[in-house]
């Protein structure tokens, strides 16, 4: 293909930015489509965001212009950017993304970061569980930041813990993988535990109308949906596990459903927990932190 059959005026950036917000402004933010000109030129030119601020006259390569032209297509079937360059940035590590696996979202990024800030590194036990990895980064990111715990994370599907696998080699973080089914109370994991983290599935399936096509069409049914009879069958399953392989003094977190964290508070409460409501950036109920026993909070 050349320039010609291509939609863009030119080789210049500013062109190519001009399109992209031409075709992408009715279908996305426009802050967002800003967003995935700069993700673009990062991964495809390795610019950072002064470079294309200070770069718009330039020209670019023929063949860096039809990735941006197949990129465009791309991002028009709502195909996620996150997709479309292969990774997210996720609390400093560089996670690897595909179909099988949930994209990290910024909001599990400010629970892991609170975590960091908060845990304790003087409790008893210091080994780290992650239940429903998934593409691994909760485990990865806290590996990274407490490089003495030994970490082990779990997932139902091969699939996503073979992406899960890949992301903690390539980010140097030696994590133990296991595969197993949370609802199942999984085996092969014992011991005591610090920390257990978990980012379960828990939108409802009743709240599928309110959802984006790219999360729809892109993320896997398996990481996102819960039945509407029964949305908090993933915490049962947790608080199950945590009141055996919790530590004493230890702490479990779990990201939420913002519209239903006072009845998985309540759930965490009634199985001998001490939870607490956080919320995130945007202000929603977003992750519940849980102790054996209220002073550790
Ligand atoms: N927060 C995600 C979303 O709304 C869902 C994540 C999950 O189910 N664990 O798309």
């Amino acid at each position: 293909m050349n320039t010609r059959n291509l939609r863009f005026r030119s080789n210049r950036v500013r062109d190519i930015l001009a399109l992209y917000h031409e075709e992408l402004d009715g279908m996305y933010g426009s802050g967002e489509v800003l967003a995935f000109g700069e993700m673009l030129f990062e991964a495809f030119l390795g610019w950072d965001r002064v470079r294309l601020l200070t770069s718009r006259e330039q020209t670019i390569d023929q063949s860096d212009l039809l990735r941006f032209h197949w990129a465009l297509e791309d991002l028009k079937r709502y195909r996620p950017i996150q997709h479309i360059i292969g990774f997210v940035g996720f609390c400093g590590c560089r996670i690897a993304v595909s179909p099988d696996v949930l994209i990290p979202r910024p909001e599990t990024e400010e629970m892991v970061q609170w975590i960091i800030s908060t845990f304790n590194i003087h409790h008893s036990s210091f080994n780290i569980l992650d239940l429903c990895t998934g593409s691994g980064c909760i485990a990865i990111a806290l590996k990274k930041a407490f490089p003495a715990a030994d970490v082990t994370a779990v997932d139902v599907s091969p699939a996503a813990l073979e992406i899960a696998r890949q992301n903690a080699k390539n980010n140097g973080a030696e994590v133990h993988f296991v595969e197993g089914d949370v609802l199942d109370g999984v085996n092969g994991f014992n011991g005591s535990y610090g920390l257990i983290v978990s980012n379960p599935p828990y939108v409802m399936e009743k709240e599928r109308v309110q959802m984006q096509p790219n999360v729809l069409d892109y993320d896997p049914a398996l990481a996102l949906f819960v039945p509407d009879d029964d949305p908090l069958r993933f915490y049962k399953a947790i608080a199950a596990i945590a009141k055996e392989h919790l530590a004493a003094d230890g702490l479990l977190v779990v990201e939420i459903n913002e519209a239903l964290a006072d009845e998985t508070a309540a759930l965490f409460r009634a199985c001998g927990f001490s939870p607490t409501i956080h919320d995130d950036f945007r202000g929603k109920h977003r992750w519940i932190a849980a102790t054996f026993h209220t002073h550790i909070q």
